[in-house]
């Protein structure tokens, strides 16, 4: 949810289209220096929360994140943002941070980046927030495409409780996991189970692809619009593994389109 005159919109935003989830940034994404989480910030946010009947709150760090750049420069500089990220989430009672982590075109090295960084961040934050690695699509270099990457960096890390996965089914499908139909879907969740655990799953990111599958091109598209369709979500909403697991939009034109999407997928639920 965009969250244009202050967090506490983003709220508003979801309460106006009945959302029972919500992601929102707590900054703005592109940018190190974060906005301020002044007391009048926490006292709009924490009053329109008392409000609200949403029961689960998701934020998403900044898209400059690079836990395994190869510039020291910039490794500390997301460590910063994050620790500065996870505060802040625990300051707003949000306890889950999705991140995308990192790049890297040395896996292995890659991995070992990340997991060393993000233990400094959960070192140095408060317990009570989980940080969300997100499945990405594998664009340029991102790591976090196959599902064996996220299982060795949360090996490596000593499987800390408070490292867990946020799946976005646009980007694993744009990463060559096929989830169009009820057997493919069986099929994937399957493999995620088998390789780092469904448990681990704690958010998921719902948007349809306007790539094809394994072209490892991150564009979203509005749901059953695109070249993942219909049958993926209708099995997503009905999969019992995921009932008390956030499912959020982050499909084109949120300010018009998320009551659409977030009424097509309330459409596919059964019983
Ligand atoms: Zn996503």
């Amino acid at each position: 949810m965009p969250t244009a005159g202050g967090v506490h919109t983003g709220i508003e935003r979801g309460d106006a289209i009945g959302a029972t989830a919500i992601q929102i940034f707590t900054t703005s994404p592109r940018q190190w220096k974060a906005r301020e989480l002044t007391d009048e910030v926490l006292e709009k946010w924490n009053a329109a929360k008392a409000k609200s009947p949403i029961q689960a709150y998701v934020s998403h760090d900044s898209y400059l994140v690079d836990l395994s750049s190869n510039l020291e420069e910039n490794r500390t500089k997301s460590v910063d943002f994050l620790v500065g990220e996870l505060t802040r989430c625990h300051l707003l009672g949000i306890p889950n941070v999705v991140s995308h982590m990192g790049s890297g075109k040395d896996e292995e090295l890659g991995c070992k980046l990340i997991a060393e960084n993000l233990l400094r961040v959960l070192a140095e934050t408060p317990n009570d927030v989980t940080l969300l690695m997100e499945t990405t699509a594998g664009q340029g270099s991102d790591l976090g495409y196959k599902f064996e990457q996220w299982a060795r960096v949360i090996e490596l890390a000593g499987n800390p409780d408070r490292l867990a996965i946020c799946l976005d089914t646009c980007h694993i499908f744009a990463a060559g996991y096929d989830i169009r139909t009820a057997e493919t879907y069986a099929a994937t969740f399957e493999e995620f189970d088998r390789i780092i655990g469904i448990p681990r799953i704690r958010a998921i990111h719902c948007n349809d692809s306007k790539k094809d599958l394994g072209t490892r091109v991150d564009r979203h598209d509005a749901i059953g619009k695109g070249f993942i369709g219909e049958t993926a979500f209708r099995c997503l909403v009905n999969d019992p593994r995921f009932i008390n697991t956030p499912i959020l939009l982050e499909t084109p034109d949120a300010e018009t389109m998320h009551a659409v999407n977030l009424a097509t997928l309330r459409s596919y639920v059964e019983g």
